[in-house]
């Protein structure tokens, strides 16, 4: 655990900016770094390479823009930090620990090294860019359907793995054809952001919601079984319904139709996903503006 006091012993809040795309002086360190794009691997190579030039008993890596947090070791008294950065662009947060005071020395030699790490950091987050903006569907900056598609493998298999149920949740919003018809096409899209928010704001941070097609999303609730699914879906289906959106000069109300499968043993994806799909049918058939459960 870290104390509070440990701030006093933080050296300095650098920004450190690499100038050189290499440092030949350390090529181990740097050609071992090039081995992966993953920032948990590069920063966990980094500390092991360095350990005997500057050592450390812990390190913790930052960065927001990916929501990261990575740590290992024994927190210490002393640390120093360095904010990463090159060409502009933010590369996340370094923080060292030790349990007597960093000399000078090692400072100054922890800044070359640094050097070797700064690059494949960069590489890392370009990389990490752009697989997001390939998930990513930039109306709502909820995940896609190519994300869904991955998704939906990946839980399914870890659920039947850990013996665990899964939910799913089929969002349909009522009538939004005659939205984009009365208000126009831009007045249809922020319906499509407010209502991907709206979901969110009701979901925990294990839950995912994509954008399965054009104003309908699905939502993969891992661990979750049928009757907690439905209240999920009964709660989002409500704070849509109260919900007024603000247009122009118009206020407009909103409603979603919801359909809710939890996996079986003898589930396929397509199975599924259809489940959920034909009781947001139902819902619709039933007059919109509900949840309604799969039955089968
Ligand atoms: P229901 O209550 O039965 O679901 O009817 P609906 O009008 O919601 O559904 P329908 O499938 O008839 O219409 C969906 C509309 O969504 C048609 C399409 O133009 C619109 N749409 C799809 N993608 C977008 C988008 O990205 N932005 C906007 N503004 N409209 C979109
Ligand atoms: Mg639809
Ligand atoms: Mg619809």
């Amino acid at each position: 655990m870290v104390k509070k006091s440990a701030n006093l012993a933080v050296i300095s809040n650098n920004t450190f900016e690499a100038t050189k795309a290499v440092n030949l002086h350390n090529y181990d360190i740097s050609s071992a770094l090039q081995t992966t794009m993953e920032f948990s691997e590069l920063i966990a190579i980094f500390s092991s390479k360095i350990a005997n030039k500057v050592p450390h008993s812990a390190y913790v890596y930052t960065n927001a823009e990916f929501e990261l947090e990575v740590k290992s070791g024994v927190f210490t008294r002393h640390a120093c930090n360095y904010a990463l950065k090159v060409e502009q662009q933010q590369l996340g947060e370094l923080k060292l620990m030790n349990n007597r005071r960093f000399r000078d020395t090692n400072l100054q030699l922890l800044e070359t090294l640094l050097c070797c790490l700064i690059y494949p950091l960069k590489n890392a987050t370009l990389f990490h860019q752009a697989l997001k903006m390939a998930y990513t569907d930039p109306l709502t900056q909820m995940h896609n359907r190519a994300s869904f598609n991955d998704a939906i493998k990946r839980e399914m298999s870890l659920a039947v793995r850990n013996n665990k149920k899964l939910s799913l949740i089929f969002f349909d919003i009522d009538c939004f054809k005659a939205i984009n018809d009365t208000y126009g096409h831009d007045c249809g899209d922020i319906t499509l952001a407010n209502c991907a928010k709206l979901i969110k704001q009701n979901l925990r941070n294990s839950d995912m919601v994509f954008r399965y097609g054009g104003e309908e999303f699905v939502i993969l609730l891992s661990d979750t079984d049928a009757s907690g699914a439905a209240l999920l879906a009964e709660r989002i289906r409500s704070s849509v319904e109260h919900h007024t959106l603000a247009y122009d000069m118009e206020t407009i109300k909103i409603t979603a139709s919801l359909g809710v499968s939890t996996l079986k043993s003898n589930d396929t994806v397509e199975s599924f996903i259809k489940n959920a799909d034909e009781a947001m049918y139902i819902a619709k058939n039933n007059g919109k503006n509900q949840v309604v459960l799969a039955t089968i």
